[in-house]
């Protein structure tokens, strides 16, 4: 069976096609610019080269028109017609309390979407846009929604609660959701299956560190917190979003700074994390290492802070399941950054967590990263959220 995996942006649209038998996949790229100038298309058939071309892409609806063009092409394209496409999986940002599963799209989901929008206006529209625009494309094509925050959705009240008057969750919902769940439940079930194990038998804690960033605490299979909140601005230090903070410093820097509240938000979301520690340097961590190498102390700051706020909620979690039996890194820093797992490591010692520093230096699949005696295993275990997409629309259809 192949299966077309697309996550929609505001301006921008990744995909990927897979085949289900196999679990690899059969051709990939991104749209992105669109609805604004210069919009192009990258496309990459298995064991082919990139190709970008240059296309207006006025809408959604236009961009996937191209990646469909693309896939069925006489020349590059990976399959003959669209009629080899048997199902599609969107991913979708916000599931609210409605959604604690992924499920096939009917008219009545697409509602229940909608009413989620107001806790993620700036993804769930661009969902709904790209749901839309496949239907139209591919009419008959059975398609199913996968929920970034479904896997999050059996936390304990005690975990998503904030402290808050009561009236707030009843009347608007505000509660704490967790995000990346697509990434922590492939990782945590992958952990486990190297192990030898099930995920009923551990206490796992997954670190999903890249650009965005959260941790997550998965006993026995299942998620009991996780570090994002209502909005993915919750938890961990990012690339450029600030995570925690004294909910004071918004009134304090909107008063010294004469902003406003969507000021700064952006100031928050876009401006901070270890982009705005480093001095508004880098928020990629190859560039903070190079830098902190080079001995920027602004650099050594950001990843060291980093660093000691994951190491943190490890400590949390570790607490909220009494015990951990694994630590799982993922995502671009967790799986690249040896660095970052050696300092968040470093904190460890209490849990009986001994790093093997040559096998941290590794790359490449699930590696594990403890020695032979240490009390936690640790592991880097590349995600891939496309494939448990593809995993989750496969078990639907
Ligand atoms: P993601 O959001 O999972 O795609 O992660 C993207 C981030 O991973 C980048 O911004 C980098 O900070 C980080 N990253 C990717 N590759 C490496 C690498 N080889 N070494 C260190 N960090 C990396």
């Amino acid at each position: 069976m192949n299966i077309l995996v697309i996550n929609c942006g505001s301006s921008s649209l990744k995909y990927q096609l897979i085949n289900s038998d196999t679990e690899e996949w059969i051709a990939k790229g991104l749209c992105e610019r669109i609805g604004i100038d210069g919009s192009q298309i990258v496309y990459q058939k298995a064991g082919g080269e990139k190709e970008t071309t240059v296309s207006p892409m006025p809408d959604h609806t236009e961009a996937i028109r191209l990646v469909l063009e693309a896939l069925t092409n006489e020349m590059t394209g990976a399959i003959k017609s669209l009629s080899e496409i048997d199902a599609v999986g969107h991913r979708v940002v916000h599931g609210g309390e409605k959604f604690a599963s992924s499920t096939v799209i009917t008219p009545e989901v697409i509602e229940a979407i909608k009413e989620c929008n107001d806790l993620a206006p700036l993804h769930n529209p661009a969902n709904l846009i790209g749901i839309d625009a496949c239907q139209k494309l591919m009419p008959g094509v059975p398609m199913v929604a996968v929920f970034d925050t479904a896997f999050h959705q059996t936390m304990p009240a005690e975990a998503y609660m904030y402290g808050l008057p009561y009236s707030y969750y009843e009347k608007y919902k505000i509660r704490r959701y967790g995000f990346h769940g697509t990434s922590h439940s492939f990782v945590s079930k992958k952990l486990a299956e190297d192990l030898g194990k099930k995920p009923e038998e551990l206490k796992v804690i997954v670190c999903h560190l890249g650009n965005g960033a959260s941790v997550s605490a998965v006993k026995y299979g299942k998620c009991v917190d996780t570090s994002m909140g209502l909005t993915p601005l919750e938890g961990l230090i990012m690339g450029t979003r600030s995570g925690d903070i004294d909910p004071a410093i918004m009134e304090f820097i909107a008063h010294k700074e004469n902003k406003s509240i969507d000021e700064v938000m952006t100031l928050l979301n876009k401006k901070s994390g270890v982009y705005g520690l480093s001095g508004d340097f880098s928020s990629d961590f190859r560039d903070l290492e190079d830098a902190y190498n080079k001995g920027d102390k602004k650099a050594e700051i950001a990843i060291k802070t980093f660093c000691y706020r994951v190491a943190k909620y490890v400590g949390a979690y570790t607490a909220a399941m009494n015990g951990v039996d694994a630590i799982a890194f993922t995502a671009g820093v967790g799986e690249n950054c040896a660095i970052v797992r050696t300092l968040v490591c470093e904190y460890l010692g209490y849990l009986g967590v001994k790093l093997d520093e040559e096998q941290n230096h590794k790359r490449g699949d699930d590696t594990v990263i403890s020695t032979a005696d240490s009390k936690v295993t640790v592991m880097f275990i590349p995600t891939n959220e496309e494939l448990a997409i593809a995993r989750e629309t496969l078990a639907l259809v």
